[in-house]
């Protein structure tokens, strides 16, 4: 069957300003790191995008690097776009990135202007599309010249081939440089994307929140849920089939440690409290900041996409509230 778009989807999702940019992002944005691979069928993956898109997300996050295996997300969200999305284009921003391993030899990682051009090109190929919104430099490379990484960023909006370029995993004082380099080539930095959640909070610590508030560029968060752990699963064992305990690199429920658990039972009674679910407590939480443009989500199952949208209906924090969830947080 045809897919048509929600008629209602722009009436209950926030849009916020990146940065001092006329781009907006939706509040919440969807991120296709972990659940969109290749070992994902069409449908089930369409049910949960297509379920995004009704309910006002415009925002969809790869890198050339998700699936798994690598390139997979970017090649499903390419069907994505060529079967149901098509006529939404406009109405849609896609985001991919380079820095991380993608290809063997010198040319395959890192920031130099042969890797970012070169994997621009391959993103544009899998994802089936002319332009993607946004751009970004996945890493800062200590080995290579700020003004490589930023001339072939600036290039590829030259080209057409991005309409936006930002920035991610970059610590404050790169940030500052990446974003005087860009502006004198005459792009901006739209956006810079860390992980931040309550668990995580090194961009307050060492200032890239203020730094982005200050310069105009706006943020979006990634793991806001800290992979799952925010959710309170790894507290209640109600765990069958997550992230932590399905053999993934990245998260392992073994390697939890008590102590954030025991932070984590402490957010519940205050989510709770607000009448609200852990996840919607965590995704508010990150929210709260004014610089803080979007929520980077990504979810395994549609009830999970829509418990996270309901975070929007309780977006305020009263100072005790937010006192609360420092104590239980503190390290
Ligand atoms: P989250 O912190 O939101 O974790 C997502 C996982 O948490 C889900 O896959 C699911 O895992 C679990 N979850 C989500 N919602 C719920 C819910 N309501 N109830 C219970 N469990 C829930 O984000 P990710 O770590 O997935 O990152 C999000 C996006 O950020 C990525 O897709 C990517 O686009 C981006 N990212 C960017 C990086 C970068 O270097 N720039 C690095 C990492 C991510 P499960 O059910 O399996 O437990």
């Amino acid at each position: 069957m045809t897919y048509s778009a929600a008629s209602g989807r722009y009436e209950t999702m926030h849009y916020r300003h990146a940065g001092r940019l006329g781009l907006k992002l939706p509040a919440i944005s969807l991120g296709l790191w972990q659940n969109f691979g290749g070992t994902r069928d069409y449908p089930s993956a369409f049910e949960i995008l297509g379920a995004a898109f009704d309910a006002g997300i415009t925002h969809f996050d790869l890198a050339n690097n998700y699936g798994p295996p690598p390139g997979s997300a970017e090649e499903l969200f390419g069907q994505v776009m060529a079967r149901d999305f098509r006529p939404y284009r406009d109405e849609i921003l896609v985001s991919t990135k380079a820095g991380y391993h993608m290809w063997e030899g010198p040319y395959g990682e890192w920031g130099s202007r042969k890797n970012l051009i070169a994997s621009c090109d391959q993103s544009l190929k899998r994802l089936g599309l002319d332009y993607v919104d946004i751009f970004y430099s996945h890493r800062f490379d200590p080995n290579t010249p700020l003004e490589e990484t930023m001339g072939a960023l600036a290039h590829l909006v030259a080209q057409g081939k991005a309409l936006y370029v930002g920035i991610s995993n970059y610590p404050v004082e790169e940030t500052r440089q990446a974003h005087a380099i860009l502006k004198a080539l005459g792009v901006p930095c739209v956006l810079h994307q860390p992980s931040y959640s309550m668990l995580n909070r090194w961009i307050e610590n060492d200032s890239t929140i203020d730094a982005c508030g200050e310069l105009g560029i706006g943020m979006i968060a990634f793991s806001p849920l800290a992979q799952g752990i925010l959710s309170g699963k790894y507290n209640t064992g109600d765990t069958e089939g997550a992230r932590g305990t399905s053999n993934n690199p990245f998260l392992k429920a073994a390697n939890i440690r008590p102590e954030t658990l025991e932070a984590v039972g402490k957010l519940a009674t205050i989510a709770k409290a607000r009448g609200q679910t852990l996840p919607q407590l965590a995704l508010a939480w990150v929210l709260r900041r004014k610089e803080m443009t979007s929520a980077l989500i990504g979810v395994r199952t549609l009830a999970q996409l829509h418990d996270n949208l309901g975070a929007l209906h309780n977006l305020d924090f009263s100072p005790e509230e937010l006192a609360a969830i420092d104590a239980a947080t503190a390290p």
